[in-house]
Order: C-alpha cells, then structure tokens, then sequence
C-alpha cells in the first residue's frame, strides 16, 4: 500500500513546513526580548516543578472537576503518542508494533482507557463551557472575553483525533494487523463491528483510517501553532522558566537590557518599566504566549468582581495579541511610524472601542498587523489607542489571587508593576492622588505626611516601658521590632502595636523600637511603580538597619512587624539592596511564645461570639504565611469560621498596590464592602445575628492581621452598619485577641482569675485616651491625614463604633 504511504508522509511534510514556519517566527519573536535573570539556575528543582506542576498537573488540579478533566486531556497527549508511532509505523508496515513493549496487553489497555478517559472529559469541558457561557454570565463568566470559538473547534479537533483513533485500530484489529490481542477493549470490541467485511475492503477502510488519524494530528498541529492553544507547547517552557519560589512576595529590581538601573546614575539609554511591548522580557513574552484563556485569574481578581474593567486575563490577551500584531515590525524589519503620526482618536467610535463585546480589552480597540497597531502606545485611553487602559492598570491591587491561580506559572502583577513604572517615571501618568502620597513619603517619610517625632506616640499611656533603640543593640535584645508608619500613626493600628508590644513584654521577649529612625518601608511607592521614590526610602532604610544590627552574624539579625508589606518589603526586598534580615510577623513570634508556653491564653468562659479571619494578600498568598494566624485566634479560645473565600484563595480588602492612597471611583461595589459583606454573612452564618433576651445580636469578630487590611474592613463595616447589618460586629487584630485571652488568665490584670473582660476593659481605656474620630473623617476627609479611600489616621472610626457597641 505504496499509495498510503506517499500522502500520510506528503501531508506529514506539509502540515511540518507550515507549523514549523510559525514555530520559528515565534521563537525569534521571544527571543528578541529583553533577558530575563535567574530562569535556569537550580536545574533540579526545575526538573521537579516540571514533574509536579505539568506531569502532575497539581495547580491544574487546585479545581477538582475542570482540573481531572486536563489531567485525562493532558495524558492523552502524552500517552497516546505511543498510537501515533504505531500509526506512521503502519505507513511503512501494516502489521508494524512498538520493540518490546508493542504487543503487550497492558500498553492497549492503557491507549484505549485513556482514550476513553480523555472522551469523557470533552464532554465535562462542553458542559462547563454550556453552563458558564459569556453569553449566559456575562462578566461572572471566566470565559467572558476569551475566544470561545477557537476553544470549542480545539474540543471538536481532540474528538476527532479520538473518534479517528478508534477507527483506525478497530479496522485493524478486524484485519487481524492490530497489535494487540488483548486489553485494548474498546479498539477490540468495536472491530468486531466490521465482521463481514471482506479482507481487500478491511484494507481499504483501515487505510482511510490510518490516514485520517495521521491528517486530524497535522491539521491540529497547525491549529494549534497559529491559536491560543499554543499552550500545549510553551506552557512546559514557561513552567520551567518560572521565578522561584512563585512570582509574589519581592518585586523584581529594576533592570534595563539585563542590568540592574543604578537609580543614582542611571543610563542615557535605560528603558525604565516597560512603555512599549518590545521592553518585556523575553519571559514575559512566553507569559503572553502561553496564555490559556481559561479565565481562571478572571474568575479570582477582586477588581474584576467588583465591576472594575481590570481583568489579568484580558490584560495578557491583548498583550499577547498586540506582541503578535506587532511582530513584524519586531522581527520583520518594518519601519514603526514615527510618535504622533496617528490620529488615534480620528473615526473613534463606539464600536472601535466596545468590539468583541469587551469594553475592558484595550486590543480591540485597533486590529490588524498595520502602521497603527504599530504606533499605538502600551498604555492609552481609547483617544490615545491604547494597548492597556490606564483604568485598568490602575485598578491593581496587586494582590496575587491571579499568580496563584494561573495554572501555567504567568507573572501578571510584575507586568502590571512594570507598566506602572514606565507611566510614573517616564510619562508621569497616574491617578492625581498618587501625587500626595508621593510628596508625603518624599518628604516626610510616610504616606499620611505626620512628623517623625510622632512616632512615639503610640507608647503613650502604656503601663511598661517600650526600649527605643540608644545607638548600640545589647547582647540579649533578640527583635527589632519594626512599627510602621501605620502603627505609628493609624489610631486603629495603634491598637495593633500596643497589644503587641505588651504581649512581648509579657513573655519577656528583649526587644527595641528605632522611634523616629524609622521611615516608610516604601512598598506603596514599589507598588504603585515608584521606583525612585522606593530605592530612596530603602536605601535609608537600609543603612539605619545595617548600622543597628552591625557585628550581628546572619541568622541573628530580628524584626518583627505587624505590617505584612513591611514584612514583605524588609525581609525579601531590602536583600536587593544588601539588607539581609531575618523578619516574622507578629503573627509567627506570638504563636511560638503561646507554643513555648511563655505567653497563656485563657478562653472566655461565655465565648460564643464567632470569629472568622481575613488572610492579608501579603502574609498569605505573597508570604505562605496561613496558620500561625488561625492558631493564634484557636489559642485564644475562639472558634474560627472560615469564609468562602479564604487561605491562598483570600479575597484582597482592596487597599494593596496602593490602591489604599487612591479613590476608587470604578465599578459596581468598593472591594472592602464586598469583603466585608462576605465576612458578616459568615459570621451571621454561625449566629451572630442571632437576637438575645435583650434583644441585641450576639455579635462577632472579624480578626485581620494587617494594618490596611483592618482599615479597610472597618470602613466596609460602618458602611454595612449604616445599612443595618453587621450589628455587634467588631474588627479586630488577631494580637488583641490573644491580648485579651492572656490577660483573662492573669490575675493581677483582672483582680480574678476566670477573666471577666480585662481587654474590653482596656479597649474602652484605649479609646478614652485616643482622639475620637471626627466627622470629616467619616467623610472621606480629615485634618490628620486622611487617605484618598475615605480611610485615614483616624481610620478606627468603626473599630471604635463596633468595639463599643459590643
Ligand atoms: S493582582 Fe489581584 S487585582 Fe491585580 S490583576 Fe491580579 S487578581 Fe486582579
Ligand atoms: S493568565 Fe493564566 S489563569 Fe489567566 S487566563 Fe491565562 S492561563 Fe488562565
């Protein structure tokens, strides 16, 4: 059967010539990108990440339904090469099989399952394709934006690589050439369909199978080389090329062309950020092309579920399709139009800038491969014909959930934070109140623009001495104990330091405060890609701790913060700067006093209030830090009800990446409220709505463990107060909890040892002492310092209010 065999090698090399040609273009096209560091080193670990995350399929698997049913797809692949070999081996060979292993019964068996398997599965992807369509949910959908009909002919591809395959191996197993004698139950038991045909006819439909099988696999292959499903093949290489241990927690320093940016003496030809889609790295155009649509990052972003245009997804689509459209100008020679030689905004319409039904999707706006998608900036409102719109760069909060989620490894806050850069230290775009909050840290050293010599002011009133650091560490000091900008001057996080303080105090921790040494870490000037801003703050920063931890051997050299960003930024940024510290939170150092017995926490003898705690984005999902907290909140004697969201799925409060110093004008809900509103219907869940005799609500605590975090969820509270919800709700850090369950069991605290409310007793002391909260506060506005949020120096306006009312 000479015949076969020249067209399954003919179409062979055609379909090879033409996906290879792609593959080509998208290699140089990568490979002109800026070089990325660290993305080979610690070969191994590669090698495992590889074995877990694609054999293993493991963040795929983080969905149970959806994951199992890649898992199947993604076998398939792989296993049923083996089928492919045998069907090329037939070309030459009818009655050709694998050396060795060819014959054997197990092998079939395991083509045929997994073939079986993978069927299923399209079916369990048709249906959760069916039941979330755009057209049906709208923005709920993950799939919303994504090309849905190239998903669904890829579905279509796979089950004819399937329907042929059973073809073909029935038609030879009733021919008798079938390898197999056995275990390939489904191949054997559909060939017996064919009995009856005669053997010249066995030939001819076994042939057309062969080749059918063999054309599906080719026509596939150059699907798939010029669609999105160019996953299949880039998806192991990005895996492979992922920063260590994930891409959160520290923010990349800056580099142009490779270097670092020496920001004191910085290049005439250094790119800062990234203002053109020639500037990503090489990686971050892997990143673009390995996007799988699968909308998974869409599904978890809390500005998109709060109705902002801000999608991860669509943000790597339309970078993806604009690195696309662009490439022949990056790798083709063409002469890109020189800057204003195009009206964007000349024959605008709503329809250029609302296509494809995604008003979020910055692409549409220009399609094409053309002079204008050339020219057109990265970052542009509809009028500039933007790649990126500024509302939705700005609508970061920077909170990971897509990181996390993405299931091949894509780096979307550092693209984001890389954007930012660019607008905020070469265009000088961004939203006007960034402005005060830049002025502020530039000049004073803190966001909220207070004097240093405030700093100290939290200690006020405490019956114990805080040690402020004198120019030398003693021997025995073992923590620096690193306020923050918000404990020194947030009222509500005041609160937060003290009980810690006291709680260190208690368990006989050494410990020193640096007072007015201290200075904002800079992770909001980082965040909202004030590079400048933030290597100023951290270089000072740094000297002040190189100089207070001077003659300490690595390992030794202790900070312990309250501040999740403080503790991100001290311990895992500074180290870029040469700062190398050991730094914990607050969270981790109590818990191990509670565990080495140093600190007693005794439960209330009535606790019933429940309690649910919302993980911060940068002790959770940036830090991996998950338990001490809910131990902590255990140990005092509550009994923790999560929320739905909850652990590295957490829902951000909305206050990351900034976003706390910035209005927020967009979308259907503030993201506080939503959190907020999630954790009053958990607690109402478990009773706390629940009337009592005296008619009031049982009430409930939401315990944060983050300065912006309890700002934020406070604020989200009076305004759910306002509506008559969340009543007896309070607010409160995890440290006062355990504050108030040790105090329960000390009896010089509480004249009696079963501990009536020695905390609330000092809380109403606490708001005695402090200023109370004014109007304007309420308003969004304040004499002391109030943040663009509506959130402020005074922001423990609704702690106090709930405190209070329980
Ligand atoms: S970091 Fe958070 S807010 Fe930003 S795009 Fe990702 S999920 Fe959305
Ligand atoms: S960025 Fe990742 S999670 Fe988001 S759609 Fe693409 S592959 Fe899915």
């Amino acid at each position: 059967m000479v015949w076969r065999l020249v067209v399954g090698l003919a179409l062979t090399v055609i379909a090879l010539a033409i996906a290879g040609r792609r593959a080509f273009e998208i290699y140089k096209l990568i490979k002109s990108g800026q070089p990325a560091h660290d993305r080979s080193e610690d070969l191994g670990r590669r090698v495992r990440t590889q074995l877990v995350e694609v054999f293993g399929q493991k963040r795929l698997l983080k969905w149970s339904v959806p994951g199992l049913a890649h898992f199947f797809t993604f076998w398939a692949f792989v296993l049923l090469l083996t089928v492919y070999i045998e069907a090329y081996g037939a070309l030459f060979d009818p009655e050709f099989h694998i050396p060795l292993i060819g014959t054997w019964a197990p092998l079939g068996f395991l083509q045929d399952l997994i073939a079986v398997l993978c069927l299923i599965s399209l079916g369990v992807f048709a249906i959760i394709r069916v039941r979330n369509s755009p057209e049906r949910e709208k923005r709920d959908s993950r799939f919303y934006g994504s090309h849905t009909g190239g998903a669904w002919l890829i579905l279509f591809m796979i089950f004819n690589v399937l329907w042929t395959l059973f073809f073909f191996r029935a038609a030879s197993s009733a021919l008798g050439a079938f390898p197999y004698k056995s275990g390939a139950f489904a191949s054997i038991g559909l060939g017996n369909l064919f009995t009856g045909l005669s053997t010249p006819a066995l030939e001819i439909v076994e042939s057309i199978g062969l080749l059918l099988h063999i054309g599906v696999m080719l026509a596939f292959l150059v699907i798939v080389a010029y669609s999105k499903h160019l996953h299949i093949f880039t998806a192991p290489i990005n895996v492979s090329a992922k920063r260590y241990p994930k891409a959160l927690g520290p923010l990349p320093a800056m580099e142009s062309n490779g270097v670092k940016i020496d920001f004191e003496d910085p290049g005439e030809d250094d790119t800062f950020g990234r203002g053109k889609i020639e500037d990503f790295t090489w990686k971050g155009m892997l990143d673009f092309a390995t996007c799988t649509e699968c909308g998974r990052c869409q599904s978890q972003c809390p500005a998109w579920n709060t109705g902002k245009p801000l999608s991860p997804k669509l943000v790597i689509m339309d970078l993806r399709d604009h690195l696309m459209a662009k490439a022949p100008y990056i790798i083709g020679g063409k002469a890109v139009p020189e800057e204003g030689a195009i009206d964007f905004s000349a024959g605008l319409t709503d329809d250029n800038v609302h296509r494809h039904g995604v008003p979020e999707s910055g692409f549409e706006r220009i399609r094409g491969s053309n002079d204008e998608q050339a020219a057109r900036p990265l970052v542009g409102t509809a009028e500039m014909g933007g790649v990126i719109d500024p509302d939705v760069l700005w609508s970061c909060t920077t909170c990971g959930a897509c990181v996390e989620q993405c299931p091949v490894d894509i780096e979307h806050v550092d693209h984001i934070v890389d954007m930012r850069r660019h607008q905020v230290l070469i265009e000088s775009e961004f939203p006007n109140e960034l402005n005060s909050l830049f002025k502020n840290l530039e000049n004073k050293g803190n966001p909220w623009g207070q004097n240093a010599k405030e700093r100290l002011d939290w200690t006020k009133g405490l019956d114990f001495e805080v040690p402020v650091f004198d120019g030398e560490l003693t021997e025995d000091t073992e923590y620096l104990f690193w306020v923050g900008c918000a404990g020194a001057f947030d009222d509500g996080q005041k609160k937060t330091v003290k009980a810690t303080a006291e709680l260190m105090h208690r368990a006989g921790v050494k410990y020193v405060v640096l007072g007015q040494e201290e200075t904002c870490t800079g992770d909001p000037a980082r965040r909202s890609g004030n590079e400048f801003v933030f290597q100023m703050l951290a270089q000072q920063n740094v000297e002040v701790l190189n100089a207070v931890f001077e003659g300490r051997e690595p390992g030794k050299r202790k900070i312990v913060t309250t501040c999740p960003h403080c503790l991100n930024t001290l311990g895992r940024e500074y180290p870029q700067l040469d700062g190398h510290y050991e730094v914990v939170h607050h969270t981790q150092l109590l818990n191990k006093l509670v565990r080495d017995g140093k600190l007693v926490p005794v439960a209330a003898p009535d606790n019933a209030a429940p309690v649910t705690y919302h993980d911060p984005c940068y002790l959770g999902r940036h830090n991996e830090v998950y338990a001490e907290p809910r131990e902590l909140v255990g140990a005092a004697g509550a009994t923790l009800t999560e929320m739905p969201r909850h652990a590295d799925r957490s829902m951000c409060c909305g206050a990351g990446g900034a976003r706390m110093w910035m209005e927020e004008h967009l979308g259907t809900q503030r993201v506080n409220v939503n959190r907020t509103t999630e954790a009053i219907e958990t607690l109402d869940g478990v009773g706390a709505s629940a009337k009592g005799g005296d008619g009031s609500a049982a009430g409930g605590t939401i315990a944060v463990g983050c300065p912006f975090c309890r700002t934020m969820i406070s604020d989200g509270l009076t305004e759910k107060q306002s509506d008559g919800l969340g009543d007896n709700v309070q607010v409160q850090d995890v440290s006062q909890m355990l504050l108030a369950a040790v105090k329960r069991g000390d009896p010089a605290a509480n004249g009696s040892s079963n501990g009536s409310a020695p905390a609330e007793e000092s809380e109403k002391q606490d708001a005695e002492k402090e200023p109370q909260p004014s109007d304007a506060s309420a308003n969004g506005s304040s004499s002391n310092g109030s943040t663009a949020n509506g959130s402020s120096a005074d922001s423990s306006a609704s702690e106090e209010r709930s405190e209070s009312q329980s």
